[in-house]
């Protein structure tokens, strides 16, 4: 079974290779912190028996060998990069329970077909340079370009980022060929309450919700506010009625299936003393199924129309960013299931509302992905916290699963 000490004491190492004088763990791609985390990482890979190597672009790899070298490998892990003052689970708990699997395999003296390789991977969280970076390179979805054309906040390139750290930037050996890989599995933090409140050990994720961003524009006039209400085109009422209603409609309509988001709001001119003429909000709904994302597209369109001529304004609406849904593999899915159900740990069925590097590789092959509790839902705080006992099971159930797929042809 897992040790998790041992899981323990690779969190609580990690957890304090931040950047220095921020709260919790701040460690962005190719910083300082960042670096040290990956040489600890390389260290405790290597003193596990496994072969270890960064690609082109600073994803880590740690490899089991296999009996067959021309099996296609099974892969799993997670990302190494936090956002800043994050806890020290999101990310690296699902590399330290790869690793703690490829640990029971190998202690276990019974080799795989398959090669095992524990990844970690760089830029998944877009603190520094866009989300599911590093697992885009992987999957070939990124090439050349991408490194002179993404920048970090101060003008630095992901080429020049890379060329400091003194990986390669070598793309070649970095993407990897889909018929190489005959599966990638993903244990995360679930970034909600519905195992810890439902006592449940682990989540088995059907779907990656998909996400539509718009950007709403409202035009109305600005004017004194001696002007009489029945007189107003007052575009910030209208967009806040709208933005009630619809938020009421999609808690009451539907619970645990889509969410909507209303982060960014900006009205103009923004006086305390004018009714506001102009006001952009942005729109973001998930949901695990691309008809319920058109019907809440369909529905944010009726509101628009029906505040127009409520309110007297005019609007615009832009589609800023359209993700589907993913689908996570349902045959690997369900032996992550059969595994835990034969460890006697319970399992629930849902869809993660957060994107993550399995999303991306689930295009390209199979990937499933298992979530673990979060104490009271957060994560991106120092606060995040799932039971070290979660994690061990959490890496039970992969080692069990990784040797079941190895058996499939
Ligand atoms: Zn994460």
């Amino acid at each position: 079974m897992a040790d998790r000490f041992r899981i323990q004491n690779n969190l609580e190492t990690l957890r304090d290779f931040s950047a220095p004088g921020e709260e919790g763990t701040t460690r962005l791609s190719y910083t300082p912190a960042y670096l040290q985390a990956v040489d600890y990482l390389k260290k405790e890979m290597e003193a596990a028996g496994l072969r270890t190597w960064e690609d082109g672009v600073g994803n880590v790899y740690g490899e089991l060998k296999g009996t067959d070298e021309t099996a296609p490998v099974i892969l799993s892990g997670s990302h190494l990069d936090t956002v800043r003052c994050s806890g020290y689970f999101d990310g690296q708990a699902g590399i330290v329970c790869a690793l703690e699997a490829a640990r029971m395999l190998k202690e276990s003296g019974k080799p795989l077909r398959s090669s095992f390789q524990v990844l970690a991977t760089i830029m998944e969280e877009g603190a520094r340079f866009p989300n599911l970076t590093g697992s885009r390179y992987i999957a070939g979805e990124n090439g050349e370009a991408q490194l002179d054309t993404l920048r970090d906040q101060d003008g630095v390139t992901l080429r020049e980022a890379i060329r400091q750290c003194g990986f390669s930037g070598n793309l070649e050996m970095t993407c990897r060929k889909a018929d190489s890989i005959k599966a990638f599995l993903e244990l995360h933090l679930e970034q909600g309450i519905r195992l810890e409140s439902t006592h449940t050990d682990l989540g088995i994720v059907e779907t990656i919700y998909g996400c539509r961003w718009f950007t709403v524009a409202v035009n109305g006039a600005t004017s004194h506010p001696s002007t009489p209400m029945n007189l107003r085109k007052d575009a910030g009422i209208a967009a806040c009625t709208l933005i009630s209603e619809l938020a009421a409609l999609v808690e009451e309509h539907y619970p645990n299936r889509a969410t909507v988001t209303f982060g960014k709001f900006e009205n103009h001119p923004n006086e305390i003393n004018a009714v506001p003429g102009r006001t952009v909000f942005s729109v973001d709904f998930r949901s695990g199924k691309p008809e319920i994302l058109n019907e809440l597209e369909a529905l944010l369109k009726e509101k628009l129309k029906a505040m127009e001529s409520r309110f007297r304004v005019k609007t615009e609406l832009t589609l800023y960013s359209d993700v589907p849904p993913t689908p996570c593999c349902a045959e690997f899915s369900k032996i992550l299931e059969e595994q835990a159900a034969a460890l006697h740990f319970s399992t629930l069925r849902m869809d993660s509302g957060a994107g993550h590097d399995a999303m991306i590789f689930a295009k390209h092959w199979p990937a499933a992905m298992i979530f673990v509790p979060s104490h009271n839902g957060l994560t991106h705080c120092p606060k995040e916290w799932t039971d070290y006992g979660n994690l061990a099971k959490g890496a039970d159930v992969l080692c069990a699963a990784i040797r079941q797929i190895d058996k499939l042809d």
